[in-house]
């Protein structure tokens, strides 16, 4: 029985992809053995990371000129191993617009010289930045943006231009593959696997190529993108199984017509929730600026908090889990991912709307 899981991460995947994953787990292919038992250096196995980057390149458009790098340590380890990369002597420019870039750019200080080139603090992280309030500095190595605040619930649909030459680099742990995105306007993106990918312990980076090569001299090699697209994601053991199972859900997005599709998908799914919250009277509020509402992460207060355990309490009763919002925010969360049903979305909406008739 599966239950209706809007945890933020790790997060629901689609059913499909785990019966499969359940039907190969003693033995994939005719071989006797699961993926997870067999060499990273075998034909097998080197076979499936072929295949797995293949079908991510289609999905996402990926150009020639852009490595696909298969690694671990969550997107906070890269939170690091972006500056170790890239800063090269220089200082980059940061963008807060949540929680998750302004840990980015805490951990980045570790490393060198940033700088926050603007923030919606002031505003509560409600919004994405409008284009005059960012000062980018033209000589920065990079942009550093995280394109979906996961714990904000803001999104950015338009992207912020930096000066000529300085790269965009983005956190996408917690949209990615739930649109279709222009690859070539970034110079690296990241995402940690664990919400729209696969299992936790994954984490990929899609890195333009003229950006390798510049690491710090003591980046250890694990940690230089440059080392890893030599060795093909292969300089150590990868994430077998988290690169298959990724996989598995790369090829799930392909059979429901690509991102396009999945798309419409989620913004049909995003407009029913935010409807129920808008239309409740201000019994449910989203405190989000409508143009930067996310679509995988909703973040919404009861009026009365007083009435959150009891909210919650019948969300478990009628099988939906993973609603409490995050510490810093309050009050609840749905994360929408590309695996959460519409039925899913409908079963929140029904106890929302139930539940405010007979407690507002
Ligand atoms: N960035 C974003 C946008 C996230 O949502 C998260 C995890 N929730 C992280 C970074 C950190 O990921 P990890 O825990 O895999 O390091």
């Amino acid at each position: 029985m599966r239950i209706f899981n809007f945890s933020a991460g790790p997060a629901v995947l689609p059913t499909p992809v785990l019966e499969q994953v359940r039907d190969e787990l003693l033995d994939w292919h005719g071989r006797g053995m699961s993926i997870m038992e067999m060499s990273h250096r075998g034909k097998d196995f080197t076979g499936v990371i072929e295949e797995v980057e293949a079908d991510l390149r289609e999905l996402m458009g990926i150009p020639a000129n852009y490595k696909v790098l298969f690694l671990q340590g969550g997107a906070t380890q890269q939170f690091a191993q972006i500056p170790m990369n890239l800063l090269a002597g220089r200082s980059a420019d940061y963008v807060l617009t949540g929680s998750w870039s302004k840990k980015a750019y805490k951990e980045a200080q570790r490393i060198g010289d940033v700088r926050v080139a603007g923030s919606t603090e002031a505003d509560r992280f409600t919004r994405a930045p409008r284009a005059d309030e960012l000062q980018f500095d033209p000589r920065a190595a990079y942009a550093h943006i995280c394109t979906n605040e996961t714990i904000h619930g803001v999104e950015m649909f338009e992207l912020p231009e930096p000066p000529a030459g300085v790269p965009l680099v983005a956190d996408m742990s917690s949209h990615i593959l739930s649109r279709p995105m222009d690859v070539s306007r970034y110079g690296l993106i990241y995402a940690g696997a664990q919400k729209n990918i696969g299992p936790a312990g994954l984490v990929i980076v899609i890195v333009r190529e003229d950006l390798l090569g510049k690491a710090l001299p003591t980046t250890p090699s694990v940690m230089d993108f440059a080392t890893m697209a030599e060795h093909g994601s292969m300089l150590n053991t990868p994430p077998t199984f988290g690169i298959y199972l990724a996989g598995l859900v790369f090829k799930n997005l392909k059979a429901q017509g690509g991102l396009a599709a999945v798309e419409e998908a989620n913004i049909a799914k995003a407009n029913l929730l935010y409807s129920a919250i808008d239309g409740s009277g201000g019994f449910y509020v989203n405190p989000v600026e409508v143009a930067s509402r996310s679509r995988m992460n909703v973040p919404f207060t009861l009026a009365d908090p007083a009435l959150d355990a009891d909210f919650l309490a019948e969300a478990a009763a009628r099988q939906l889990s993973g609603l409490k919002g995050h510490k810093s925010v309050g009050g609840m969360r749905a994360s929408l991912y590309n695996a959460m049903t519409i039925a899913g979305v409908e079963a929140l909406v029904d106890l929302m709307q139930d539940f405010a008739a007979r407690k507002a």
